[in-house]
């Protein structure tokens, strides 16, 4: 049986045998954790951006957009608190020379005993059926008491020194809970230390102190100065958001895990001005709202599920993560965060400006707090596809491997193929293509038999080809053949375009 590892190798190799993604300057042998998406790619990427924009920005009246620059005022990086604070701690293994995230090792830990109390709970499941009771089992069971015990002192005990910046307390839990390199197995560790995530360059021609900036490590704080600017002239009433789209940059310590963690990636981030004391009832709200986004792609359900922070950064009062399953396993796809007033009044220090709102039903002034939903595109762009990749068999001896891509986010929508290239049917085709091409990506194909074409297209993901065969210059018709069934269609020419709108249509996920 293939490993989660296989399955992430064979996406990867997959992802640049089709145009999906490549390494970073690969002629150079690559840049480590930095990607290029190629002609596929870059159009997955695209349609998954505007779907998110259209379900932020377009289907709510008090969200708007925002495109800020990556270079900010340093300073907006003190007041954040990113210069201080934007740490991840770091460990070494003096055998295998591997880098680790101390942070991760532990979570790690804690996920094997978390799966250890599942496989309990899934026996009482298997032997009980509907009489099953999960809550009482988990409440009452020694064995799962045992180990939700376990999980509780790790969890504190982490807290408490990330808290307290206690590194050494940090390799006191990972030797005594004896975690060993998931490489060599070797438990000879250096000792715990914080390291900044954060690059900087040199801007102006002056090299000194003054001119170092950063590049931005997070989208958020263009909204925050961008706040009033934008409150002011879109005359936006609170609750209101401000969407944005763009390039984050973080020097991550670990990143070997192909598009899920890159030094340079894009956000797709909202930040939802609120009324002081109304933020929980927005976190809520928003955390139904972003699940909702991501099962509305069309992606088993069960391959999301929240995970609380047990850690809240230095600016949240409430946070969890939208977590999806990966090749790798459950991981963090998005963060929804309560930053309370935490930003805006960091930067009402330390820029000396005013940056309250006047709310005329309450008649006075406050800073208002902030939910922010943050979801990683490139991870979203790995979730589908990991989905969506599928090595079927079929009948007889032969097998397909199958992008199953949501269609409505597929990269290519539609292949036209005429069956042969003589009788006028790639002529017939390409009227259909000069059709079509207005509002969908088609492609056209000619080249080879028809079951060569069909599984091309069937490993980039195109839901649905067109066939024009003899019977298309007699009556106008053609054969749709659908991706996920294989199964063929013929209909009109003339009924085409009403078809796909129809196939294509995202209002039934907006809604
Ligand atoms: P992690 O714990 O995985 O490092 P984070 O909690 O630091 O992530 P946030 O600061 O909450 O991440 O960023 C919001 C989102 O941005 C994440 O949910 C993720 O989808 C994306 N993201 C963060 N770091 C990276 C990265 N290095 N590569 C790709 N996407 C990233």
């Amino acid at each position: 049986m293939a490993t989660n590892e296989d399955n992430l190798k064979k996406i990867i190799a997959h992802s640049k045998e089709y145009g999906f993604v490549f390494q970073s300057s690969e002629i150079y042998d690559g840049l480590s954790a930095v990607y290029d998406y190629g002609q596929l790619g870059s159009e997955l990427k695209k349609n998954i951006k505007e779907y998110w924009w259209k379900a932020m920005v377009q289907m709510h009246e008090n969200i708007v957009g925002l495109d800020a620059a990556i270079f900010m005022h340093p300073e907006t990086w003190k007041a954040s608190g990113h210069i201080d604070a934007f740490n991840d701690p770091l460990i070494d293994n003096k055998d295998s020379k591997k880098r680790y995230r101390a942070d991760v090792l532990i979570e790690e830990y804690i996920e094997k005993i978390r799966l250890k109390i599942q496989k309990d709970v899934d026996k009482g499941i298997q032997r009980f059926g509907a009489d099953f009771d999960e809550t009482q089992f988990r409440a009452t069971n020694p064995n799962v008491l045992r180990n939700q015990a376990k999980i509780d002192e790790i969890h504190l005990r982490f807290k408490v020194a990330m808290d307290e910046e206690d590194m050494p307390a940090i390799k006191v839990l990972i030797e005594e809970l004896g975690i060993a390199c998931p490489l060599s197995g070797s438990k000879n560790w250096t000792d715990v230390k914080q390291f900044n995530l954060m690059f900087s360059t040199e801007i102006g021609s002056v090299a000194d102190a003054a001119s170092t900036i950063y590049l931005r490590p997070e989208t958020a704080q263009g909204i925050f100065v961008n706040y009033l600017n934008v409150q002011k002239t879109g005359r936006m009433k609170i609750p209101f958001g401000i969407a944005q789209i763009g390039k984050a940059f973080r020097n991550e310590i670990v990143a070997r895990q192909f598009i899920f963690r890159m030094r340079e990636f894009e956000q797709m981030e909202m930040q939802f001005f609120v009324r002081p004391g109304e933020e929980m009832k927005w976190y809520e709200y928003w955390k139904k709202e972003r699940i909702k986004w991501h099962q509305s792609l069309g992606i088993a359900v069960e391959n999301y599920r929240f995970h609380d922070h047990i850690k809240l950064a230095h600016y949240a009062n409430a946070a969890c993560d939208i977590e999806f399953n990966f090749p790798m396993g459950f991981k963090e796809l998005e963060g929804i965060h309560s930053r309370t007033d935490f930003d805006l009044k960091q930067h009402e220090k330390h820029s000396g400006k005013k940056l309250q709102y006047f709310d005329p039903e309450l008649n006075e002034s406050y800073v208002p707090f902030v939910v922010e939903t943050s979801v990683g595109l490139d991870r979203t762009f790995l979730s589908i596809l990991s989905a969506a990749y599928q090595e079927e068999k079929l009948e007889g001896d032969s097998e397909r491997t199958v992008l199953k891509i949501p269609g409505f986010l597929a990269p290519v929508k539609i292949a036209i193929m005429p069956l042969t290239r003589k009788d006028g049917l790639p002529e017939k085709a390409r009227e259909i293509l000069d059709v079509l091409k207005f509002d969908y990506n088609c492609q056209y194909d000619e080249k080879d038999s028809p079951g060569k074409r069909y599984r091309r297209q069937d490993a980039i993901g195109t839901p649905y080809c067109i066939m024009v065969d003899h019977q298309t210059l007699e009556d106008n018709s053609v054969t749709i053949r659908d991706r996920d069934s294989m199964e063929q269609e013929r209909v009109n020419v003339s009924q085409l375009e009403t078809i796909f709108r129809d196939k294509f249509d995202i209002r039934k996920r907006l809604k």
